[in-house]
């Protein structure tokens, strides 16, 4: 190990959650990583301590000019207990990328490994091992200089909390419901929509709670400037399957560079399917749902992997997706996702990073 983090243990453990009532970051471990930054001095005092409240001055830049992003991805164990990470380094790289552009500075790539690391090595008997369940790892970033003039921040925290998850929807991989945005946006270029700030979900917040008044899980984005090309589905990244060739929204700027869809899209190329990182109009897209051709739709995070759409609806006009059920390419990029992760599969991509 290339850093030394002090370790204060927690003098209080909590009882572990029970593995069949898990939700989705409702419960978090014992101890928690915390980094400070300053101007002049760098990256410094990285520790880990007992999981907690932090003490904040009310000035500090976060709360008022909302200077802050985060990451997310899981810790698993593997069939001989060793604790896994999937590909950490893409967190790290697109943590850097969002830091650039939300003038946060950028911290090193073997910093934030071993940070994670440690934290979750700490508290691995947290990590569940039942079925669809994880430990949930979250890093993230506030500006914590106490200044109320609009300018980026000269200190900065850097934290990593872990929280042992279940499956993130209730109902397992079930098809989900989903409409198409028409009203409000999520991104424009030269936004932040690629960026993974609290300021993109504070802003998709409202239309998030229209969906779920009208009964539907989620919203499809439409991209800003003209509302015809899909982007997004929620919080997650949107594919296609049309004719047997899968078809995502390329990565312009405006659309987040899922991890989850760079590996569904190398393992789809890694079976001979044709993927196609190109736009699609949602007027395009129901034409060929009427013409039959529509067979997969299903979103990419961290948090679900895969959550198939069994209903799109846009406008008036109401798709039936797969007659509502998982679709094949859904349930086998699941299924290999989720099988290299546990250590189940073969790991040709060398994606899984051992902790210990
Ligand atoms: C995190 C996130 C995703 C999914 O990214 P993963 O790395 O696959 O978890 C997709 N869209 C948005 C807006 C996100 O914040």
């Amino acid at each position: 190990m290339k850093y030394q983090f002090s370790v204060t243990k927690t003098t209080n453990p909590k009882a572990k959650p029970d593995p069949d009532t898990l939700g989705f970051g409702a419960q978090f471990t014992d101890h928690m990583f915390l980094l400070d930054y300053k101007e002049g001095k760098g990256w410094h005092n990285g520790r880990i301590v007992p999981y907690g409240p932090l003490e904040l001055d009310p000035a500090a830049l976060v709360f008022h000019y909302g200077q802050e992003m985060f990451e997310g991805l899981k810790a698993y164990k593997d069939p001989n207990g060793k604790v896994v990470l999937f590909r950490p380094d893409k967190n790290v790289e697109r943590t850097n990328n969002t830091n650039r552009r939300m003038c946060i500075p950028e911290i090193e790539k073997d910093l934030m490994i071993e940070a994670i690391k440690a934290v979750v090595e700490i508290d691995k008997d947290w990590i569940p091992e039942k079925e669809g369940t994880a430990l949930y790892v979250r890093p993230f970033i506030i500006a914590t200089e106490p200044c109320l003039s609009v300018r980026p921040s000269k200190e900065f925290l850097f934290a990593v909390i872990l929280s042992p998850v279940g499956p993130y929807y209730k109902e397992g991989m079930a098809p989900t419901k989903i409409y198409v945005e028409q009203d409000f946006i999520r991104a424009v270029k030269g936004g932040t929509g690629f960026a993974k700030i609290g300021g993109n979900y504070a802003g998709a917040l409202l239309s998030q709670e229209v969906a779920h008044e009208e009964g539907y899980s989620q919203v499809l984005w439409l991209d800003g400037v003209e509302k015809k090309y899909v982007e997004e589905i929620g919080t997650s990244n949107a594919f296609f399957v049309i004719d047997n060739e899968v078809i995502t929204a390329p990565l312009e700027g405006t659309i987040l560079p899922g991890i989850t869809r760079d590996s569904v899209i190398n393992l789809l190329k890694s079976w001979g399917v044709t993927v196609r990182e190109e736009r699609l109009a949602i007027a395009d897209l129901w034409k060929y749902y009427e013409q039959g051709r529509v067979q997969e739709i299903f979103a990419t995070g961290t948090a679900a992997v895969i959550s198939p759409v069994g209903e799109l609806k846009w406008l008036d006009h109401v798709m039936n997706i797969n007659n509502g059920e998982i679709g094949p390419i859904s349930q086998r990029l699941y299924d290999e996702i989720t099988g290299i992760q546990l250590g189940k599969m073969e790991d040709k991509f060398g994606w899984v990073v051992h902790v210990d």
